[in-house]
């Protein structure tokens, strides 16, 4: 009797934990992948040069978001990588550009800079970086918390902020890349107090040196009919070499070109981040087990190449091409290690670019270029001569103007009336489109479609006095290149494709928003969100 009981107990508490299902089937590794600098009509404009198995298999086995945009300005790196990862904006997590004017400090920082860490792979003090300037979670972060930290983090990226803001406070590693004489991937000491030695080895390798080739088209150059001519008046190109015209013999370039910096600018550099990348998943075993890990990649080469040679140039369409052979490899060595099916990845941009505005202002398009030197100086003589004192502005970055709190004090000055008399005088600019205050962006909400972008872009303590956005296809650049960081559409339209585990197969023409990554991610993995997030769960998106 005793004992049928016992059996009866142990066969219902049996069936009992049999049938206990995990709340959500998490993938083994979720992929963060960014590409810097990729507007969202690259897919469509190289889309029949692509093979079957990078964008393209994305895109057809998983979802795709056409009309994905940041809801912000200013849209560059730092603040890019920033919010796609916290799913919020930089009115929340504080990275309000790359560089920015920090009033309380009374100097310019960087947005990963970090005095108080030592470099690890380089000697270099311009290395010193943490993400202690991002004030919200990441996606990494949040699965930390979850998994007791036993969930690995680690972020991958030429560049220092590419790698540092993605990966966030708690990742087990940061790595990116040091140019210059070095040709190393580094690290600081916020993460772990040596460089593990897989990368150590990985850099006495010295792999980097098989890169210093040749750069030619991949396929013959007469079947890139997707650019303008190879040699045009809208490249900056490299030091010694006088025309911007394949091919490019980097080892040559190299010294003039600071070195193994040049890389940077070539498809090369993206190369070198998946053998990096595919280094890290095989030996910090990233996805190996049932514990989900993050991993996030961002290709920066795509930025340095659409900066030096602009959005319409064939270095820009065979970069393109290139990377869609580096997103297959990576998909295939995901393939066989972490298992078909067993992974999330999802791809985007951390901002567009602009048409070189001389290309369009020679095809009778209206593109303009904004003398900020000279704007700046109209400034300060304007506050001068209404108000008969020198130093009201302590500076002028990223659209903003930011006043000297303590002088309109000592001089009893009302800050409500110099912001009112500036915002009258800078609406009268040429080629200003918006002024906004600081007392109409700390409101609830503009009516102003553009004055909100500004807004979420807009850190109530951090911010400055003033924003302005520039008209359409209006830069502070030089005659060559492309760049970027305004709320226009072209630097807001990015692509968005999720694929893998747990991603329902399809597309959207909807408005969805790069905020709304994470919390979909997070709802997939069956998480909190990050403390900061502000952005939507996309639920069509998840199986
Ligand atoms: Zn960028
Ligand atoms: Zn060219
Ligand atoms: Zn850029």
């Amino acid at each position: 009797m005793k004992f049928r009981f016992l059996g009866v107990l142990i066969f219902v508490s049996f069936n009992l934990f049999s049938q206990t299902k995990k709340y959500t089937d998490s993938p083994k590794l979720v992929v963060g992948v960014v590409v810097d600098q990729m507007r969202f009509d690259y897919i469509s404009r190289f889309y029949l040069q692509f093979g079957n198995d990078g964008f393209k298999r994305l895109i057809n086995e998983g979802f795709e978001c056409r009309n994905h945009h940041f809801n912000y300005m200013p849209t560059y790196t730092g603040p890019g990588h920033a919010s796609i990862f916290t799913g919020t904006s930089p009115q929340n997590h504080g990275i309000i550009g790359n560089n920015w004017y920090d009033k309380f400090e009374d100097k310019v920082v960087y947005c990963a800079s970090d005095a108080d860490v030592k470099t690890l792979g380089t000697d270099s003090p311009s290395e010193k970086m943490s993400p202690k300037r991002i004030l919200t979670m990441t996606l990494g972060d949040a699965n930390r918390l979850h998994t007791q930290f036993k969930g690995k983090t680690i972020g991958v990226s030429i560049k220092n902020r590419g790698a540092i803001l993605p990966a966030g406070h708690s990742a087990n590693g940061a790595y990116w890349f040091r140019g210059k004489e070095e040709g190393q991937w580094i690290s600081t000491n916020y993460y772990n107090e040596e460089l593990p030695k897989w990368v150590k080895n990985f850099n006495n390798n010295k792999t980097v040196n098989n890169y210093l080739k040749q750069w030619n088209t991949l396929y013959p150059i007469e079947s890139y009919l997707e650019s303008g001519k190879d040699l045009n008046n809208y490249e900056i190109g490299f030091e010694g070499k006088e025309t911007a015209t394949f091919p490019y013999d980097l080892k040559s370039l190299k010294k003039k070109n600071s070195g193994y910096d040049i890389l940077k600018y070539t498809p090369y550099g993206n190369s070198i981040v998946t053998d990096f990348v595919l280094e890290a998943i095989e030996k910090e075993g990233l996805g190996a087990d049932d514990v989900t890990d993050v991993l996030t990649v961002s290709f920066s080469s795509t930025d340095y190449i659409g900066h030096n040679f602009g959005v319409n140039s064939v270095e820009i369409e065979d970069t393109y091409i290139r990377l869609d052979l580096e997103l297959a490899k990576l998909l295939a060595y995901l393939d066989t290690k972490v298992g078909k099916g067993e992974y999330t990845l999802f791809l985007t941009a951390d901002h567009g670019a602009v048409h070189v505005p001389q290309y369009l202002s020679d095809r009778k398009i209206p593109a303009y270029y904004f003398n900020q030197l000279t704007f700046d100086k109209g400034i300060k003589q304007y506050l001068k001569s209404v108000f008969k004192i020198e130093g009201l502005v302590k500076n002028i970055s990223n659209q903003q103007v930011f006043l000297n709190y303590k002088l309109l004090e000592e001089e009893k000055i009302s800050l409500n009336k110099v912001i009112k008399k500036l915002q009258f005088y800078i609406s009268q600019q040429k080629y200003v489109q918006y002024v906004f205050t600081r007392g109409q962006l700390s409101q609830r909400s503009l009516n102003n479609a553009t004055g909100q972008l500004v807004q979420n872009g807009f850190h109530q303590r951090l911010s400055g006095d003033i924003a302005y956005v520039l008209t359409p296809a209006t830069i502070t650049y030089p005659k060559k290149g492309s760049t970027h960081g305004s709320p226009q559409n072209y630097d807001t339209h990015v692509p968005m494709l999720f694929f893998g585990k747990g991603v329902n197969q399809g597309r959207t023409f909807k408005k969805t928003r790069v905020i709304d990554i994470v919390p979909t991610v997070c709802s997939l993995l069956g998480i909190a969100s990050p403390n900061g997030t502000t952005g939507e769960v996309l639920d069509f998106i998840i199986k």
